[in-house]
């Protein structure tokens, strides 16, 4: 008899995880989302819904009643509850492992203790603090908040002294924390995973370009040494043998110009940048998921087509419904989200640009340059 997987959000990292449930259908028999949202996403694929806050203790013990295992695809679930839950539900990444990672300042604390390389940083309570950590970083500096953050929607660039109270005011109470700003190179991430037996594995180094604090194209594999990314991937494996609980996880890194590589931060679950593994890998990333909070052998994690990733955000200065993006090119993979309003830098789909044997990256890339305008996404009148 098949499990019933609860996943706690229904966006489009639990759409991809219903589709991936379903197929393996002898594995899984249902999947229940926990979502605020009503036809979130993931129930557009099949998904049941509780319709509730992700937070909300009373829906997370019936999701956990209702459920063989849970899984989650935000940060921002509530891992005191998940804990607790642990006796009626499996509960895979472990809530212990989430608690860590959704505090921005506990995980670069706990990297730091595990001797992981990262930005410094400092807890800030006061402007009090924020000024004594300007005085040691420097400028820019990034501010952060603590919890709740996606998208870079809780990071502030302190840029001079002009910024300082405006910076701190911007977060009207939250719990921050201070960033030394990395002057990188490239970003780039790993996704990892591991299953509930031990066994670790990762997927090839990719490329991150990031615009606004919010990513646009991922490209596979990243365009760095091979030392680098041996590097990078040690690095990975590191992180997730400290960290507790079976899934995959996004290690996001910076590489400086100095070829250091230094972690940004931890995602205790799929990750946008790992979209590509849908059409350019052995296994894609929520496949790997699922095998691996299910305790079967993970899959293998090759790159067998070079692909370019490519975010459809919605545009800056629109909210509303939008006209249905099609596209119908060879070695094109569009995925929308069923999103049908459309707010400023939303993610409402994304493009796989997947490439033929000899294709490089730059041929890929010049050939998403002239799919921009195809998928743009234009309002509905
Ligand atoms: P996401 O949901 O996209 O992962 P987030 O809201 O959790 O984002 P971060 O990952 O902390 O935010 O930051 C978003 C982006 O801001 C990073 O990908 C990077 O481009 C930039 N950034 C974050 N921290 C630093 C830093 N210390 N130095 C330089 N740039 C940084
Ligand atoms: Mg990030």
């Amino acid at each position: 008899m098949g499990k019933i997987l609860g996943i706690i959000g229904g966006g489009q990292l639990g759409m991809m995880l219903t589709e991936a449930a379903k197929r393996m259908p002898e594995e899984i028999s249902k999947v229940i989302v926990l979502d605020p949202t009503k036809n979130c996403p993931a129930t557009q694929v099949g998904a049941e819904q509780i319709i509730s806050d992700f937070k909300d203790a009373k829906s997370i013990h019936e999701l956990a009643q209702k459920s063989d295992i849970i899984t989650y695809e935000i940060e921002s679930g509530n891992s005191d509850v998940l804990k607790s839950v642990q006796g009626m539900a499996e509960v895979s990444p472990s809530p212990e492992s989430l608690r860590i990672i959704q505090d921005k300042l506990l995980q670069k604390r706990f990297l730091s203790e595990n001797q992981i390389p990262i930005s410094e940083f400092i807890q800030v309570d006061s402007i009090n603090d924020l000024a004594q950590g300007l005085a040691k970083f420097g400028y820019p500096a990034l501010l952060k908040a603590r919890r709740d953050a996606y998208d870079g929607r809780g990071n502030f660039k302190i840029n001079s002294s002009k910024d300082v109270q405006e910076a701190f005011d911007y977060f009207n109470g939250q719990n921050l924390m201070l960033e030394k700003f990395v002057q990188f190179k490239k970003e780039v991430s790993v996704i990892v995973g591991r299953n509930t037996k031990g066994q670790i594995k990762t997927f090839p180094l990719v490329e991150n370009i990031h615009e606004n604090n919010i990513l646009r194209e991922t490209i596979a594999p990243a365009r760095v040494s091979e030392e680098i990314s041996n590097q990078a991937e040690e690095i990975a494996k590191k992180t997730i043998t400290v960290l507790k609980g079976a899934g995959v996880f996004g290690i996001e890194m910076f590489v400086t110009f100095e070829n250091d590589i230094l972690v940004n931060e931890i995602a205790p679950r799929v990750h946008n940048s790992g979209h590509h593994t849908l059409q350019s890998s052995e296994t894609s990333q929520f496949d790997q998921h699922l095998r691996a909070i299910l305790g079967l052998e993970l899959g293998g994690v090759k790159l067998l087509h070079p692909t370019v990733m490519f975010n459809i955000l919605g545009p800056k200065d629109f909210e509303g419904e939008y006209m249905p993006i099609k596209i119908s090119e060879e070695n094109v993979f569009l995925k929308m989200y069923g999103k049908k309003i459309s707010k400023p830098l939303r993610k409402l789909g994304h493009l796989n640009v997947v490439g033929n044997p000899g294709e490089s990256i730059d041929y890929l890339l010049q050939k998403l340059e002239s799919l921009k305008e195809k998928v743009r996404v234009i309002p509905s009148t």
